[in-house]
């Protein structure tokens, strides 16, 4: 049992004309589901409910074709069409008493309208925010009476949906009643512009019309950013945010407060902490009696008390928590903190809608999978053999594989070649920033205490005949893999001949603590944030070091983890040199070669030192040892040999944990053959004729 510390968070709370069962409150996220995939949306929401949240909400639902964000897959509640997909969703919360939310929201010119065509509109003409080559129209009175009647079918549709609370939507500058808040976006000179009085009617006339369509059963909250990070030239907490908030104090029925834009809201862990908003928002309690619900990724029950106790928040916002566990208030009523899958702060969850997939998430395997695929985060169904099984490799990969095994009942051996159990989520946490990276090392580890059938042999590099001489029936092999130091990635699909071997390095090299001399070229084919992070490591050691890459951006692909700017920030600040858009395509006698890669003209750069953060190659020796002795399978008792995570081909650390687990929930199970392994929703067809 939990001890009575913790009390606090399981105290019920009003909101209007409801009331929520306890503190934990999922605020809304994106998912990449959205209307696209509404089952599956509407499942991982009822898995959150099933957790013990006592609300939960939607992603954005766009009101209206006006507000499409396509091809990013939101909710929509366009017209009635919509109501049933969006039913699903408010039933499944509604199955484990919790309250249903919806966040309606209209994009502004932050709606490109890719799909529906519609000129996009908003409180002043701007560019919109993409580099699409469109511009929004200002809206005219008219436009605003219709965005409020939108508003208020929206809402009425969604307490027809069943949903509980309905939302008005004013944050992340993605919101047209944010943009007529802001002096920045509103130019206008009617009653809808100028003071602030006037910039915040917009937002006004949105909650009553609201609160008039369904405030007398629903609740109606306002989500606001109370400080845009922008100084007095944007809202702020000691400014117009405050303010705002002080004009319609008790209007809404709850405020949920963000800061920043979204990539602060969702800030990664490398660049902010648990509750890092706590400044910007504690001043809200003071100014009104309405609940007030944050976020800032937390994961600590002992932080959650704090912020409540302290007067800051009425309710625990989570967004990443909630996807990292989805039990998570379940596990804190019930006193088992241990088992808290922690979130890791790496968002690979955003990284999906940003790249217009499902959701998923590195600790949670089973996150975006719990209606396509029937998996639950807690429970695993029960072995259907008495085999045991070898994991060789005790990786994110193995070590997930491992668990899940173990938790099936399965009889398991886990050898690891080196002391310590981890692999790269061992070694990666001691580079600069990601030493929260290390959560997905500990969780499986904590686990793995608690599985006396998971016999765990750390400092044990397996052979080929060691696997054969243990006895074991089922074989999986997750050794990993090796950063490659000939240069093959993306720009060269074949070896560089012209290196100098003897100073060429590779992050493998740098996490062993190896020597390497200043200055430095590092060359960057990889995109994710190996190349960066190693930058700044090597700089931070006092050495000049020039980041190549061929990419427009260092470490572009974190442009979907929304760590992009402030990973090419940082560099530029410790005096890293980037040459973006050159490729490295030779180094010797202490020069690199250097082309463009439009031109391929190339530049010499003088340096003591390569390291090459390209491409990596899967540890596959003993996969390949094993199926070269397949003949000797039977006898030694093995019926199969399987490669998972990066030993298979390498990627994320969520694909690998992802391969582990699903390697343990598949075993035993009817093979897939050519089936599709999972439910899909196939569009509806039209009227044809
Ligand atoms: P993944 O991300 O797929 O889990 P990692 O590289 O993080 O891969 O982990 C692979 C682990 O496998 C490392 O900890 C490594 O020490 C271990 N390993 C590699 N080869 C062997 C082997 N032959 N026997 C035991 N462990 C091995
Ligand atoms: Fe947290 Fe990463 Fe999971 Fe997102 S993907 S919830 S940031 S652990």
């Amino acid at each position: 049992m939990r001890s009575s510390h913790y009390d606090i968070l399981f105290e019920p709370v009003r909101i209007g004309p409801l009331t929520a069962k306890n503190r934990f409150y999922q605020v809304p996220h994106c998912n990449g589901m959205g209307h696209r995939a509404p089952s599956g949306m509407a499942g991982m929401r009822r898995m959150k409910a099933e957790g013990g949240w006592a609300v939960i909400c939607t992603e954005v639902c766009e009101i209206h074709p006006s507000a499409d964000v396509s091809p990013h897959s939101e909710a929509r509640l366009w017209d009635d069409a919509d109501i049933p997909a969006l039913a699903r969703a408010a039933d499944g919360i509604h199955q484990y008493g919790a309250l249903a939310g919806v966040e309606l929201g209209h994009h502004g010119f932050r709606a490109q309208n890719r799909t529906t065509r519609e000129v996009p509109m908003g409180p002043s003409s701007h560019s919109v925010v993409s580099y699409d080559p469109v511009h929004s129209r200002m809206m005219d009175k008219q436009d605003i009476r219709n965005l409020l009647r939108w508003q208020k079918s929206a809402a009425l549709r969604a307490k027809r949906a069943g949903f509980d609370v309905i939302y008005v939507y004013a944050a992340h500058g993605l919101t047209t009643a944010m943009q007529f808040l802001t002096k920045r976006y509103n130019q206008r000179i009617d009653e809808y512009g100028g003071s602030l009085e006037n910039r915040v009617r917009l937002l006004r006339e949105m909650i009553e019309v609201t609160k008039d369509a369904v405030g007398d059963t629903c609740a109606v909250p306002v989500r606001i950013c109370v400080d845009e990070l922008l100084g007095p030239g944007g809202l702020c907490s000691d400014g117009e945010g405050r303010e705002v908030i002080e004009m319609l104090a008790d209007l809404p029925d709850l405020w949920d407060l963000t800061v920043g834009d979204y990539s602060n809201d969702a800030r990664p862990s490398r660049f902010g902490q648990e509750g890092a908003h706590e400044d910007y928002v504690s001043f809200v309690k003071q100014v009104t009696g309405k609940p007030v619900v944050g976020n800032g990724r937390f994961t600590s029950p002992d932080t959650m008390v704090s912020q409540v106790r302290r007067g800051v928040l009425d309710f625990i916002g989570a967004a990443r928590p909630s996807i990292a566990d989805p039990f998570l208030p379940r596990k804190v009523e019930e006193g088992r903190m241990g088992d808290i899958r922690e979130c890791i702060g790496c968002n690979i969850c955003v990284a999906a809608d940003n790249t217009y997939t499902p959701i998923r998430c590195t600790q949670n395997p089973t996150m975006g999978e719990e209606w396509r695929r029937g998996w639950h985060p807690e429970y695993i169904p029960e072995r259907e053999s008495e085999d045991q099984v070898l994991v060789v490799g005790a990786g994110p990969a193995g070590l997930e594989c491992a668990v899940s095994l173990g938790k099936r009942g399965y009889d398991v051996l886990l050898a690891e070649a080196s002391e310590e159990l981890g692999g790269r989520s061992a070694r990666e946490p001691r580079l600069p920033g990601l030493a929260m990276w290390g959560r997905v090392r500990e969780y499986r580890v904590e686990q793995l205490n608690h599985l006396p059938n998971v016999q765990v042999y750390p400092a044990s590099r397996m052979t080929a005949q060691d696997v054969l001489d243990t006895g074991a029936n089922r074989i999986v092999i997750a050794t990993g893999s090796h950063w490659r130091r000939d240069g093959v990635a993306r720009y060269h699909r074949s070896p560089i001949s012209d290196l100098d071997q003897a100073a060429l390095f590779t992050p493998d090299d740098v996490m062993d603590g190896k020597q390497i001399e200043g200055p430095v070229i590092l060359y960057d084919d990889d995109h994710y944030y190996m190349g960066g992070v190693i930058a700044e490591k090597l700089r931070l050691q006092g050495l000049e070091v020039t980041l190549v890459t061929p990419a427009p951006l260092v470490s572009a692909w974190t442009v979907n983890t929304l760590e992009q700017t402030r990973i090419q920030r940082r560099l530029l600040e410790i005096g890293v040199q980037i040459r973006a858009n050159e490729a490295l395509v030779a180094f010797h006698g202490g020069e690199g070669s250097l082309a463009c890669v439009f031109t391929g003209n190339t530049q010499a750069l003088k340096a003591q030192s390569v390291v090459m953060v390209t491409a990596r190659l899967q540890d596959s020796a003993l996969y390949d040892d094993l199926l070269a002795r397949s003949g000797e399978w039977a006898q030694a008792g093995i019926k199969t040999v399987d490669s998972i995570g990066d030993a298979l081909a390498p990627g994320t650390i969520a694909a690998a944990v992802f391969g582990g687990h699903r390697y343990a929930r598949e075993l035993d199970q009817a093979p897939h053959g050519d089936d599709v392994p999972f439910l899909r929703e196939n569009a509806q067809l039209g009227p044809w004729s």
